[in-house]
Parts: structure tokens; sequence; C-alpha cells
């Protein structure tokens, strides 16, 4: 019977800190990439790039066009917890992608992070290096405009995180995922994503600027497909305060995985055990068990009655009213699949 040693309690220094959040924050190649373009898509980005090489171990790099830093904050965008998007004091009125400051010093922590950056108005560019923890000065830089975030031998700090990466292919895979899913959320940006493993470079994905009023259309031609757009409907419906719109395809477009379910909350993708499940009930009866519908829908609403607040990569949200908003998904697709000749069998309450 060994009893544990009393250990006198101690605070953690900023790098070890800031390596376990990167523990929850950055999982893969893929989930700093979603980081990084989420900063570009709140900085006011027009066009975004992203490049990676050896499915983003070795490189991944993401250049905006958006309002910059200011050189005197560079350092404090790699500290924790700091952040200009919210000021602290209402947690449930968030109009950003960003608002924890950590992904910057967490993917900081773990490999070699290099931020230059070039603000509004500003005459020069400047950059700032931080390699597995440790800041180095602010340097005189060049760029024309925006901001190029470049991230070197990711996890080299974590080799435990590091062994569980899978091949290449599969996190590169992963990468343009996140990329088109982000595109689908704002198809006024353009997108372009190249993998530069070879010699020569390959652009794997690349989405126009859309501006037209079916820009979601549009965009959705390219991330989903045509077929999957001649074969949606439009989704417009209302519900206590809460906005459903977007695509839905008709059930005879159905997938084998739920791959092609795209939910947005406030343009926020999200992974929604509430929302896919209300998803799967609108199609209860319209398909076999086997398959999945494919959808690009977006809940709009006051950021007050959905907390984002609730997971590290924000993948996840609590609405206030639950029950509203599987009602509103629920019915909202009911509504328009029959009107498109698609009723179900039985009555599912709404
Ligand atoms: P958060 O996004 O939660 O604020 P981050 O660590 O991702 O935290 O970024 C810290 C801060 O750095 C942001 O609040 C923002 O002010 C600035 N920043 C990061 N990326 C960009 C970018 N691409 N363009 C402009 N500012 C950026
Ligand atoms: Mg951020």
């Amino acid at each position: 019977n060994i009893r544990p040693q009393r250990r006198p309690i101690r605070q953690l220094d900023d790098a070890a800190a800031n390596r376990i959040a990167a523990g929850e924050v950055v999982e893969r190649p893929a989930s700093a990439v979603k980081e990084l373009v989420e900063n570009a898509l709140d900085a006011g980005a027009s066009r975004i790039a992203i490049d990676y090489a050896d499915g983003g171990k070795r490189l991944l790099r993401v250049t905006d066009d958006g309002h910059g830093i200011a050189e005197a904050e560079l350092p404090l965008a790699l500290s924790r917890h700091a952040t200009s998007k919210i000021d602290g004091s209402d947690l449930l009125d968030i109009h950003s992608f960003g608002f924890r400051g950590e992904a910057l010093p967490s993917l900081g922590a773990v490999g070699r992070l290099s931020i230059t950056s070039r603000a509004l108005g500003a005459s020069s560019a400047f950059e700032i290096a931080v390699d597995c923890g440790k800041p180095g000065p602010v340097r005189p830089a060049a760029l024309r405009r925006g901001t190029a975030v470049e991230l070197r031998e990711l996890f080299r700090a974590t080799p435990a995180r590091l062994k569980f990466l899978r091949t290449d292919r599969a996190e590169a895979q992963a990468i343009a995922e996140v990329v088109r899913r982000l595109a689908l959320a704002a198809p006024q940006v353009g997108f372009t994503l190249t993998d530069r493993s070879g010699d020569k470079p390959r652009e794997v994905f690349r989405a126009d600027p859309a501006t037209s009023p079916d820009a979601l259309e549009h965009r959705a031609r390219e991330v989903l497909g045509r077929d999957f757009v001649a074969n949606a409907i439009p989704i417009d419906a209302e519900r206590e305060g809460l906005r459903l719109t977007g695509l839905a395809a008709l059930p005879t477009y159905s997938r084998g995985a739920a791959v092609a379910c795209h939910l947005f909350v406030n343009d926020r993708p999200v992974r929604d055990k509430l929302l896919t499940g209300a998803l799967r009930a609108a199609y209860h009866d319209l398909l076999p068990r086997d398959r999945h519908p494919a959808a690009a829908l977006f809940i709009t609403c006051d950021p007050q009655s959905v907390d984002v607040n609730v997971h590290p990569a924000k993948a996840e949200v609590r609405f206030r009213d639950p029950g509203v908003a599987r009602g509103l998904i629920v019915s909202g697709l009911r509504h328009a699949l029959a009107a498109a000749g698609h009723r179900t069998a039985t009555t599912i309450s709404d």
C-alpha cells in the first residue's frame, strides 16, 4: 500500500500551459487549418490561400488579405487568452469565429510558428516567430497586405501527438474537408488550397468569391458538386426567432455516408448531435436506413440564444431552447420536401 508522496503545488509556465491547451485545440493539422482560416475570416479577408506539405506535418501556411495585426500587438497575438474579438464581459454576445485567444499560442507551443502581418494603413509589415513556446523578437518583414501565418514541424514539441497522426494522404484529406466546410460558410470569400509536397505545387481546391444573391448555390456547386445542387431544394423557415436557410437534397439524392451533411449556426460549422438527429428525423421514412441526407443548412439566430463556449474547438453549440432548433429543422425540411412531392408516410411529432 504505497501512498503518493505529497508534492508542492506550483504554477506551470506559459509554454507548458499552452502545450496543454494545444492538446484540446489542435488535434491534427486540419484543426490548425481550421483555426487559421477562421482567423482570416474574422479579419475580413476576401481571399484566403492555404498551402500545405506532407499532409500539413511539414508545412501549413494560411495567407489572407484581411485587416492584419499592428506591429505592437504581434507579441500579444501569441500570448494566451489575448484576443481582439471580445472584451470578456458577455460570452453570449459572440459575433466572430474566435474568442478564446488560444489558437496562436497553442500552435506556437507545439511547432515552429511565424506570423507576418501588415496592418491596414501601416506602411510596412512585421513578423514574429515562436519555436515550441519560445517567442522571438518582432522584426521588419515583407508583405503587401494582410497576414501570413506559417506553421512548420507541427507537434515536434509533442511527439506523442505526432505518433497518432495518420498518413499524409489522410491528413491532407482532413485539411481539404475543413477548407471546403469553411468555404461553404463564407461564399463571398475566395479560397485556394494547394499541396506543396512535391516539386510542383498542386491545386487541390479552388472556390472563387461569389457575390450574387445565389452565392450559396454557386459555392455549393464548387464544394458539394453540380449534382447536389441540381437535386437540392432551397430551404427557408422560421420559428421563434431562429431562421433556417440553405439547400437540402431530395431523398433520391442520398449518400452512403454522412459526409455531405453540413450544418452551420450563425455561419459557424458545427457537429451537433441534436441538429444531425433532427435532420435524420426530417428524412425519416424517405430514406433507407443506410442512406444519409445531403444538405447545407444554416441556422441564424440572435447570438444570445446559443452558447458557443462549449467546446475548445468550438465545434459544438448549446441552444437555449434545443426543442425549437430541432422543431425548426424537422418541420422546415418536411414542408419543403412535401412541397417538392416527397411526403413522409408517418407523422413524427415536430
Ligand atoms: P482568437 O481568434 O480567439 O482571438 P487567436 O489566438 O486565434 O485567438 O488569435 C489571437 C488574435 O490575433 C486575434 O484576436 C486577432 O486579433 C489576431 N489575429 C490572428 N490571426 C489573424 C489574422 N489572420 N488577421 C488579423 N488578425 C489576426
Ligand atoms: Mg482564432
